[in-house]
Formats: structure tokens, sequence, C-alpha cells
């Protein structure tokens, strides 16, 4: 399996370690596979039978093809063991007919770490698979959930360090203690004046710029991303769609082929986009549902086939959804049209803020997409109604789902802990205070580990610059 560019008409192709290694293609555009594996009856037959572990074994072997099974099989068993996501990567809890899908049992409480556990893994097999000897310096923006997920990922593996940058605005409390105490030796942490598309912005720059590499060159070093841009992040996220049509298929909530409607809370568009591979694989989808906070410009897009960034931009309760540049829109848009439209696009949107697709693109991205918002008051009713009715704690990400899915027979994903987001959770369903503490007794479930002993870890991290100064805080260390 080969590799090209979004953004390449020529469509040059990479191999599977060139593009996981790179990132980001030379050309500013993202890696996407040459084709859709395809997958058969008699492997969804064959992968039923299989724990997660082995199921996302198969499955990055039908992408990742050069690695080996063999390889692939102790990465993932590693990435996937019950140490790591207890009791498992992805249970599925019913609510009525509704069925969430919880990707938040990892290290970190959200559901980068499904992807994030095994990316580092692909990682430095691609460096081996190169005869690489530099260092991969991972250099990546977040709006919280990403950050400490790949600290996580990435924390002393051999041949690698990692920088995370965060906005200043908009991310949670806890989310800023997970970052600020991260252990290891190999990881830094800053946080960035602004809000996460500055963030973002500011890391695309570094990547398009030349002093920097010849910096990161001369340092030994290359540089990496652990944004869902990463080929290696989106591909291991397909994973659990397929595992948890098996799981439906196998309890008797779905009877085979029978098409499955996801709605996924949605941001940088990766999650839902690994939904869309999986379908284009041949898996038995209906409409993907793309749930946005009030920040609803994919809302928008979907609606009028316009996405528009020249609008006011929001601060909420789900940070991780607090988005106006959604990356792997792109690879979409290029899946659907091709290459040339794909350019065009991104450029518009690099030039004036604004792209459009006409009418009949519209209908095509309507056939597989459907759209919905919850602006913050939907998103705390969503989580004192699911809470009301079934006793089930939602995070404010996952309540924008819910406030879709609830009552319908489908597929919810959700993606944080409530915990992670106590204060905004506890104030949506009555709890006795704006803490972890208070949401526990609130609803009785048990803080999860990772997050029960953060107040008493150590502070590591305090460095806040200006987005300017970026390059020399990549570059000011060691
Ligand atoms: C990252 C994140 C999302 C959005 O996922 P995308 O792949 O960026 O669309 C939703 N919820 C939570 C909790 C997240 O961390």
């Amino acid at each position: 399996m080969k590799y090209r560019s979004t953004r390449d008409t020529e469509g040059r192709l990479y191999s599977a370690p060139d593009a996981i290694c790179a990132g980001i293609a030379p050309d500013g555009g993202l890696f996407v596979p040459e084709y859709f594996p395809r997958l058969r009856g008699e492997t969804l037959t064959r992968l039923s039978k299989l724990d997660y572990a082995a199921r996302a074994a198969e499955i990055l072997g039908m992408y990742f093809d050069c690695f080996g099974s063999e390889q692939l099989g102790s990465a993932c068993e590693a990435a996937y063991s019950p140490e790591v996501f207890s009791p498992c990567p992805a249970p599925i809890s019913l609510l009525g007919e509704t069925a969430v899908l919880e990707l938040w049992h990892g290290p970190t409480c959200a559901f980068k770490d499904i992807a994030l556990q095994i990316m580092p893994r692909l990682l430095t097999m691609s460096m081996r698979a190169r005869g690489e000897s530099r260092t991969a310096h991972i250099v990546t923006a977040t709006s919280g959930d990403t950050g400490e997920a790949a600290l996580e990922g990435f924390r002393d593996l051999p041949g690698t360090k990692i920088t995370v940058f965060y906005p200043t605005d908009g991310v949670s409390r806890v989310q800023k203690l997970q970052m600020a105490t991260q252990e290891g030796d190999n990881v830094d942490v800053v946080a960035i004046r602004g809000n996460f598309d500055d963030a973002q912005s500011a890391v695309k720059a570094i990547f398009a710029d030349p002093e920097v590499r010849e910096a990161a060159e001369k340092k030994g070093e290359f540089l990496s991303s652990a944004n869902s841009i990463n080929i290696a992040r989106l591909v291991p996220q397909t994973v659990y769609y397929i595992s948890a049509y098996l799981d439906l298929l196998a309890e008797g909530y779905l009877v085979p082929g029978e098409e499955l409607d996801i709605a996924v809370p949605t941001g940088n568009f990766g999650d839902i986009l690994a939904a869309y591979m999986a379908k284009r694989m041949g898996l038995p989808v209906g409409k993907m549902v793309c749930c946005s906070n009030r920040n609803r410009i994919l809302t928008d897009f979907f609606e009028t086939g316009v996405y528009d960034t020249r609008r006011e931009f929001f601060t909420t309760t789900s940070p991780s959804m607090d988005i106006l540049i959604s990356s792997n829109l792109e690879r979409l848009l290029y899946f659907a049209f091709g290459a040339e439209k794909t350019a065009e696009c991104m450029r518009s949107l690099r030039e004036t803020g604004v792209f459009s697709i006409d009418g009949d693109m519209l209908e095509t991205l309507r056939a597989d997409f459907s759209a919905c918002s919850a602006d913050e008051f939907a998103t705390a009713y969503s989580i004192r109604d699911t809470f009301a009715r079934y006793g089930y704690t939602a995070d404010p990400h996952t309540a924008a789902a819910l406030s879709y899915a609830v009552g319908k027979k489908c597929l919810a994903v959700s993606t944080a802990s409530p915990f992670k987001f106590a204060p905004a959770v506890d104030a949506a369903i009555g709890a006795n205070g704006r803490s972890m503490q208070a949401l526990r007794e609130r609803t009785g479930m048990e803080i999860p580990g990772p997050l029960a002993g953060l107040e008493k870890k150590k502070i590591r991290f305090t460095r806040v610059v200006d987005k300017a100064d970026i390059k020399t805080a990549v570059y000011g260390l060691q």
C-alpha cells in the first residue's frame, strides 16, 4: 500500500514509512492511502473471533503491509493490553436503542489514547524501516486531549522527543494539570497565548519553515507531528468502528449487512473521517452524523456547501471541538472529489478564509453525512437529560453526539470521561460542587485512576509564550 498527497494532481506515491515519518506531504497536503482495502465477509467473520488488539493488528496490516503481521501483532498487543485500557479499548453501553461506544478507558481518559498508544510505535517502526538514525522530534498543537495522549504515547520512547503546545484559552483545568505534571525525560510542554487555531497554525508554520528544518537537521533531529494529520493516527481509528460493528452483531443488536448510523462529536474531523474510511472499506455504515458544538462551521458546511472561517470563535465547555479549521476535512474533499478540487479549496481557504463546493458535490457528501450542532444550552441539556433518563453520565463532547442520538437506533461515539470535564458536567446534572469528587458523589461512578491522583502530582511545566515566539520555544530546547 502506498500513499499520496491530497493536493498532488500528479499522484506521486510515498511508502507508508515515508508518509508516517513526514506527517505532512511536501506540498502541504495530507497523506491518503492510494486505495481502500476491502473488508470481505470472510475477513469480518475471522475478525469477529479476535480480541481488540488482534483485530487492530489485522486492520493495520491492510494499510501498513510493509511491517509484517508479527511486528504489528506485538505492537498492538502492547498498545491495547488490559493494563493500558481497562477493561478494554472500546466497550459499548446501551441507552435504550442508542449504542454508546466509549473510547476513553485509556491512560488519559479521552479517545485520542486509542490512536496515540499505537502511533508512536508505528513511527519508530517506520524510522527503523527507513534506516533513520536521527531523533524524531514530535511537535504538536493541542486543544487539550491530544497533548496528554501524545505525551503519554511518546513518553520515554527511545529515538523520540516531544514538544506539546496548548492554547492558554480553552483547555480545561484537568487537562492543564495533566500536561503540566506529565512525566518522562523526553517531553516538553509550552502554553501559547491564544486559542487552538492560533496554536495549530503556528505549528503548521513551523513545519513549513526551512530555517526550522535546518535547525532540526543540525541537532540530528527531524520534525514530525502527532496531530491527526498523521496517517498513522487516522488508520488506527478505523479499527474501533469495525470492532464495534462486530460486537453489535455478536450481541444481536444488528443483523448481518444492516447499516449502522454513527454520530460523532467532531472537531478536527479525524474521528468521523475514520468512520467514513471504514465505510469505504465496505463496513455497512449508513449516515455519519457530524456533531459540533457552538462552533458550528462544519454543520454549516454540510448544510450549505460553504466552509467559512470568517466568523466568531467561541470558547465552550467542549474545548476539543473548539476548532475553525478542521484539518481532516481536506482528506474527505480528496476522497470525494480528487486532488485538483482539494488543492483549489485549500488555496481559497488560505487566501480568503473560505471555500465552497457546488450543489452536486454537496449532494454527494450528503449521501454519507448529515450534521448537527449543540450550543452550550443544548450540551448541558443533553447531559442532564441522558443522566435523568438512563442514569448515564456523558462529558460535554459526547453530549453533542447524544443530543442527536438519544432515542434513535445508532452508534454514538463517547470521546471523554465525564470526570475530565467535571465542572461542566456537575453544573448540568446539579452536583453539589465543581469537582471530580462532587461528580463522584452525585453519580456513584469511580474517578478513573489516571485522574484520581492528579492534584498530588508535581508541576513540571509552566512556560507561556506568544505565537510569534514558537520557533524559539521549539529550538530553545536542548
Ligand atoms: C479530539 C476530540 C474530539 C474531536 O475529534 P476529532 O477527531 O478532532 O474530530 C471530540 N471529543 C474529544 C473528547 C476529543 O478529545
